[in-house]
Parts: C-alpha cells; structure tokens; sequence
C-alpha cells in the first residue's frame, strides 16, 4: 500500500493544490481498503466507488482507489454529501463512510501548528484516528448490482429521438425501447439543432438555410 503522503502528493497534481476534502478522500478509501481487504490503487474492476458528490473528495479517491470513471469503476450519485460507498464487485460487500460532522473541531487538537480552522483541517485530518473521522455503515444496495454496473457492450436506439444508448440503460415499457432522457427523466430541453459548418468551424440552425458553399 502506498503512503498516504504519496496519495496525497498525487491526488495534489490532479487538484492543483491540496485541500482537506482530498485528504478525507483519500483516508476513506484506504479506510475501505481496509475493511474490504483489498489492495489498493486497483488496477482491475473489481473496486467500484459510489461517491455521493463531486469535487476535491473525488480526487482523493481517485488517487487512492485508481478507480476512475472512464474505467467504469467511479460513478457519482449527486447527493451533495461528502461520503461514499465502497463495493467489492465479486462479493457485494458495500461499506459507505462519510466523514463525522465533529471531525471538522476536532482536527485543530492533531494540528496544533495550523494557522487557521482550513490548515486544522487539512492537517489534523491526515492524521486523526479513523474513529474520530468517520462514521462507517455496512450496507446493502437496494438494486442488483448487475444494473448499477450496467451491461458492457449492449447497444440500442430510442424509438423517440433515435440516439444510441450503450450499457442497458433503456427504457423497456410494454415492449417499446426509450432512453432516459425520452422516458421523462431529461436534464435539459432540446431547442435547435445545429449543423456543424466544416469549413469555417461554424454552427448553424437547421432550421435556418444554409449558407452557399457550406
Ligand atoms: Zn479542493
Ligand atoms: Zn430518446
């Protein structure tokens, strides 16, 4: 396993800078590791991380774990809570550990050099006992791993919109196929389409006549 300072240090490069959220990252991860009995970074996909919001904890994790989402190994569930859960994807053991919300006080009593509350807890945190800095719960996930996970190599089109949807993430209602995004569950309202001009890197409505020569 390699030092936390070295997880640190990496998990640094990524951010630009070090901030105590990483430090959480990275300690829970290891914390999981632990527990999991699983070597950690992995460089396969038996580690899968649920982290329950982006930004600076993410990084930490990532630097700790080597699960990233390009790997399929990371997803983040936006709950805007600086926890995480941790799964072992060949016995679905799950352990979620979110930091105490006394962690926060208590980190200026293992740094007594910092300057201010920020340098406690970027500090104090590398160094608390596990037992002060997180709560830890086993749990169960409330659907198959299988569909968290997804299916690898499935391919589909939308009877609605026509895009491809990869992994199993369609929509199957009364034997008609949707994604998401056309069974109701969107993120954004489709306006104009645009067309991409080759020549001048230019975009230009559809809906609108295209100019000569594009
Ligand atoms: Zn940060
Ligand atoms: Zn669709």
């Amino acid at each position: 396993m390699r030092s936390l300072e070295l997880i640190l240090r990496q998990s640094a490069e990524r951010h630009k800078h070090l901030c105590p959220r990483q430090v959480l990252g990275a300690r829970m991860s290891l914390l999981a590791g632990e527990m999991l009995e699983l070597e950690l970074p992995r460089l396969d996909k038996r580690l899968l991380v649920i982290a329950e919001t982006d930004g600076c904890t993410v990084d930490g994790i990532i630097a700790a774990t080597g699960c990233h989402v390009g790997g399929r190994t990371l997803r983040i569930l936006d709950f805007g809570k600086v926890a995480a859960t941790f799964i072992d994807t060949h016995t679905e053991e799950s352990i979620r550990i979110i930091p105490r919300r006394e962690a926060r006080a208590l980190a200026a009593d293992y740094a007594p050099d910092a300057r201010n509350e920020w340098e406690a807890m970027l500090f104090g945190y590398q160094v608390m006992p596990v037992s002060e800095l997180f709560s830890i719960q086993r749990v169960n996930l409330n659907m198959p791993l299988s569909k968290i996970l997804g299916r690898a190599g499935m391919k589909t089109v939308c009877e609605i919109c026509k895009e491809e949807i990869i992994n199993g993430r369609e929509i199957v209602n009364r034997g008609r196929i949707f994604c998401r995004a056309c069974a109701g569950d969107n993120y954004f309202d489709a306006s104009v389409a645009l067309h991409v001009c080759e020549d001048d890197a230019s975009y230009t409505s559809m809906d609108t006549p295209l100019p000569l020569g594009c």
